[in-house]
């Protein structure tokens, strides 16, 4: 690596979604950018993720319309331009006797959930009757089944993808995106911050200048805020694991836990099912996040 002596515009940490996403849109514009990232790209969050692009149905419920109709449209911004990645995936909801969400509010949910998205060219919401919900969802418990409700949202089965071309994008603007490369000191000289950077691969170091920096780190932005000297924590991390089983299912499912209500995916994904996600609080080091027993 060598070292760079004029600043650029713009110096990105991370290499997930959001860095690679801010890393084009600033090239793009004509700004200078140089995007370190410390694993490979998409290493952290992005490659973990339940893989939708959805719209927000279960904010409905906490009344955040205005988060719905933004993510709504996003969505469909997301779909319109990169059709070769996202495709829509008709989602169900069952509905149990006694369940909390009863059909009734189900049907409001999906009402609501399809006005918000008036316009688009999303396949629209439906309701369905008992017989017909055990009739897409073979196995599934009749017991109780009092029907269900059918809306789409959309799936990116590759994130890592839209990742790269990103950054694709981004070097074909004129950036300089590095991965294996860990920030590790952040000052600020001469009307610049200096970052000092290092190869994790053979350790050499590097100092790059830059007029500005984004921190995209995701759960380790708290840790990056520490190399600039900012040592309060502004981050309440949690935790998500998914299972994934073999076998192929033409539904995806968003159904709530007898346990506790939560509502949970079941998601075809790839030849596989992914059930998920868990969201527990975890105060830990990101790098040693990982699934445990429990
Ligand atoms: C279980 C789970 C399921 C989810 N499901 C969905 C979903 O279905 N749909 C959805 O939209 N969102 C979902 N999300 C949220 C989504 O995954 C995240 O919002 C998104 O991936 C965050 O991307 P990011 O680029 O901000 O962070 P990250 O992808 O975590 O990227 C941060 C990067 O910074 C790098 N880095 C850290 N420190 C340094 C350093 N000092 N120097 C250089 N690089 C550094 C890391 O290596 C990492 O690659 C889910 C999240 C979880 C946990």
């Amino acid at each position: 690596m060598g070292g760079d002596e004029r600043p650029v515009d713009l110096a990105v940490i991370g290499g997930g979604i959001t860095g690679a996403a801010v890393a084009r849109d600033a090239s793009l514009r004509g700004l200078s950018v140089v995007l370190f990232e410390k694993g490979d790209f998409s290493s952290g969050t992005t490659s973990k993720s339940s893989r939708l692009i959805h719209g927000g149905l279960r904010y409905l419920e906490g009344f955040h319309f205005r988060l719905v109709y933004e993510s709504l449209r996003e969505r469909d911004w997301l779909s319109s331009r990169l059709p070769h990645l996202i495709r829509p995936v008709p989602i169900l909801i069952p509905v149990y006797r006694g369940d909390r969400r009863g059909m009734g509010k189900v049907w409001i949910g999906m009402r609501l959930y399809d006005f918000l998205a008036r316009g688009k060219e999303t396949p629209r919401y439906g309701t369905l009757p008992a017989g017909e919900v055990a009739r897409r969802v073979p196995g599934i418990r009749r017991e109780g089944l009092s029907g269900g409700a059918l809306f789409y949202d959309y799936q990116l089965p590759v994130p890592e993808r839209l990742v790269m071309e990103n950054l694709l994008s981004a070097s074909g603007a004129g950036a300089r995106v590095q991965n294996r490369a860990q920030v590790e000191e952040i000052g600020f000289e001469a009307g610049a911050f200096r970052l000092r950077v290092r190869d994790v691969l053979t350790g050499a170091r590097e100092e790059a200048a830059a007029a500005a920096v984004i921190n995209a780190t995701g759960p380790w932005a708290d840790r990056t805020r520490r190399l600039f000297g900012l040592h309060d924590e502004i981050l309440h991390p949690t935790k998500g694991a998914h299972l994934v089983f073999p076998g192929i299912s033409p539904h995806a499912l968003f159904a709530a836990s007898p346990k506790d209500d939560r509502m949970f995916y079941i998601l075809p994904l790839a030849g596989s099912i992914l059930v998920g996600t868990t969201d527990t609080a975890y105060p830990g080091d990101p790098d040693a996040a990982g699934a445990t027993d429990e």
